[in-house]
């Protein structure tokens, strides 16, 4: 990061370079440091929060300019004084944006027990931070039931193509929105409806007002509102959500490149339609992941879930892939692949 951000992030607001003068060793005695080759990285709409020199929130802290910056990845292990991992391990956690790494902070790592059949770059996403979080967020957070109105919004990215097929699982009916055609429609099959099983899905930059296409998806009112977005959207799901509906607020993309907040107007509705509307944070509900894995491998295998990755080669395409996500760049989980193996 070359310096704190203000307003959208760009790509020219990162920087790759090249040292040669570092020596990529193990200190000899056993002090629990790692030595890793990073192979998979996640953009994660959050990380423009850590360009802040002040967070909003205390949940994480702001990247150091002049130092690269971190996030989700996927790891192998090539060298280990830390007696819980060793040589060839994988694993997935916080690394930082470079090739190899050397870690002393291990806390956030988890060990992969590779799959043949699965991607290891799903740690990423669907078997990583994006997974646990439409898997709580959904489950835990909407109270869903069969026959419940849901609707996503940024509905083909990490998150929601996921939420929507818990969801369709679940028997609900589902609609998403995203914002381009390619999302919606790519390569003439239908990315929301066809390839996730959305009942139906909307380019919500083409509708002039999002309250009448709201009500051409839901004429009787929404019970579940997946929240992704925040906004103007927010305001025109409030005016349609039914009595006791619920909103999980997961995040409010459009919001985190603003310097001052768009204005919520409906707010009031909470009350009149009793609707619990309710944030969360995926760091708080760790502890699920052995039983999301679980339950999440077998309907991957079984073809029950499919997931989209959009994939760039190489860290110098790293910082492009990020500043993409805030623009809506990404079809699907947005991955960095920094080595294969
Ligand atoms: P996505 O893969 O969905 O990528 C972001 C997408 O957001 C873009 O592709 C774009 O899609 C949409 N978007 C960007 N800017 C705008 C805008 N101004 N207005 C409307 N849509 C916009 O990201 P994730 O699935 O990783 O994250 C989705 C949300 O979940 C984010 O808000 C994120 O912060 C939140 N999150 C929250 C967590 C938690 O613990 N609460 C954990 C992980 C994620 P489109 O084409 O539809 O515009």
């Amino acid at each position: 990061l070359k310096d704190y951000v203000n307003g959208y992030v760009k790509s020219s607001d990162m920087v790759v370079t090249t040292d040669t003068t570092i020596r990529l060793e193990l200190p000899k005695k056993d002090n629990g440091m790692i030595l890793s080759k990073n192979l998979y990285l996640s953009c994660d709409p959050y990380m423009r929060n850590r360009m802040n020199k002040t967070v909003k929130g205390s949940y994480v802290d702001s990247f150091t300019p002049g130092l690269p910056i971190s996030g989700y990845g996927v790891a192998r292990i090539l060298d280990s004084t830390h007696s819980d991992f060793e040589k060839g391990d994988l694993v997935w956690g916080f690394v930082n944006w470079e090739e190899y790494s050397l870690i002393t902070d291990t806390k956030s790592l988890i060990k992969i027990r590779h799959i043949d059949d699965i991607p290891l770059s799903y740690y990423t996403g669907i078997l990583g931070m994006a997974g646990l979080t439409a898997y709580v967020g959904f489950h835990d957070i909407c109270s869903p039931k069969k026959g419940d109105f849901v609707y996503i919004s940024a509905a083909s990215g990490a998150v929601g193509q996921l939420v929507g097929q818990f969801a369709k699982l679940l028997g609900c009916y589902v609609v998403g929105s995203a914002g381009s055609k390619e999302k919606v429609k790519q390569r003439h099959v239908d990315l929301l409806k066809n390839k996730f099983g959305f009942d139906e899905a909307f380019n919500y930059k083409e509708e002039q007002d999002l309250d009448v296409a709201l009500k051409r998806y839901f004429p009787n009112g929404i019970d579940i509102y997946f929240e992704n977005v925040g906004g103007k959207i927010l305001d025109d799901v409030l005016s349609n959500m039914r009595i006791n509906g619920r909103i999980a607020v997961c995040g409010m993309i459009s919001q985190y490149n603003l310097d001052r907040l768009e204005g919520i107007y409906n707010l009031h509705l909470l009350i009149f339609k009793r609707i619990r509307m309710q944030g969360f944070l995926v760091f708080d509900h760790y502890h699920l992941y052995p039983k999301f894995l679980d339950m999440i491998v077998p309907l991957i295998q079984e073809g029950k879930i499919v997931y989209i990755e959009d994939t760039v080669e190489a860290l110098e395409n790293a910082p492009a892939a990020l500043a993409g996500l805030y623009t809506g760049k990404n079809v699907g989980k947005q991955v960095v692949a920094i080595a294969h193996e």
